[in-house]
């Protein structure tokens, strides 16, 4: 099978810099595959995203060595309207991306540049906003959504247009552990429905492997240093000697074999990547012996609060709906 994007040694410096930010880069990413890339924070991540749907260096420039190839195209040459018709790119910061007064003209917005007409172009935003699970909101305007629904309508908007690949910069950055969950179902919901590939860029990986990733690339100061199964990665020390946080649950039970003196090995047939379907009987003991020796909770602070909050409710000017409803703590 032919890759869908290829890196052939490449290397990319910005024109702002001395250095270049991609050093010597060989990946080759398949068709339908789905792809995590992480990675400390400057790092190269997002450059390696630009470089893909052409942002370098069609609106960014700097130099390139070596040869990249995304769908079949040189995105340099492509551009960044030609490549938004083969990859969806989804940022870490929405709010930028939408163009629409109303969810619903967001997302007609690709369709309107295509000269698509009206009785298609409602068709298929009402089945991308079904998709995303806002066809309830398509009358609002976004920027009164919640950072949730906001990364919905620009999932959405990326899938009007029928792209090969779904790209993701920091899609968890702005929400919370649940919401980033659902996102996390979403992606998987739509890789599987539309065949797509995807690429997720993320240092939050344990929220990412809610669901089955095929590889784990982790780039460190520019260039790749592993590409591996997220059962192997995640049995190695490379994220922590990279800087990047390992599951919580991981890093209990190699802290727990340490202690037991038996060295921080997992085994990868063990299947370390999801804690649900784990098998944890070989490091149970280990754990529960660590727990034991664990030191009791601390005594609760007492003395007079420095914040208090009172049966607090709250809804916003323009909507029945409460937002907050009876909060107390201190
Ligand atoms: P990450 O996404 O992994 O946090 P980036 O790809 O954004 O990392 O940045 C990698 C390096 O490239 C950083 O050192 C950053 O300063 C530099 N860089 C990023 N964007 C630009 C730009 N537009 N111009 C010049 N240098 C940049
Ligand atoms: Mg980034």
């Amino acid at each position: 099978m032919q890759p869908v994007i290829e890196f052939e040694n490449f290397t990319f410096k910005y024109r702002s810099q001395t250095e270049p930010t991609l050093k010597d880069i060989n990946l080759k990413i398949y068709p339908g595959e789905k792809i995590l890339i992480a990675g400390p924070s400057g790092s190269g991540k997002s450059t390696l995203a630009h470089l893909l749907n052409g942002l370098i260096p069609c609106s960014i420039p700097g130099e390139s060595a070596g040869k990249l190839t995304v769908c079949g195209l040189d995105p340099a040459e492509a551009g960044v309207f030609g490549m938004s018709k083969k990859i969806g790119t989804v940022l870490q910061d929405t709010d930028g991306q939408f163009i629409g007064l109303t969810v619903g003209e967001d997302l007609a917005f690709a369709l309107e540049n295509d000269a698509v007409d009206q009785e298609s172009m409602k068709r298929r935003v009402d089945e991308v906003a079904e998709a995303v699970g806002m066809e309830a909101f398509l009358s609002n305007s976004p920027s009164a959504l919640s950072g949730g629904q906001k990364q919905r309508v620009s999932m959405g908007g990326v899938l009007v247009d029928d792209v090969e690949i779904l790209l993701f910069d920091e899609p968890l950055a702005n929400l919370d552990p649940a919401t980033g969950k659902r996102t996390i179902q979403l992606i998987d919901d739509i890789l599987h429905e539309r065949n797509v590939t995807v690429i997720i860029v993320e240092h939050r990986l344990e929220d990412v492997l809610y669901r089955d990733i095929d590889r784990i690339v982790v780039v460190g100061e520019g260039q790749i240093v592993c590409d591996m199964a997220p059962d192997e990665l995640l049995s190695s020390d490379i994220l922590i000697q990279e800087g990047i946080r390992e599951p919580l649950y991981i890093t209990a039970i190699k802290h727990a074999l340490a202690e037991e003196g038996k060295g921080r090995i997992i085994n990868p047939a063990d299947r370390p990547a999801h804690i649900e379907t784990m098998e944890l009987a070989p490091y149970s003991e280990a754990v529960r012996s660590w727990y034991r020796k664990a030191p009791e909770k601390p005594a609760p602070v007492t003395g007079s609060a420095c914040l208090e909050v009172r049966d607090l409710s709250f809804s916003y000017e323009d909507s029945e709906k409460k937002v907050l409803s009876d909060i107390s703590f201190s």
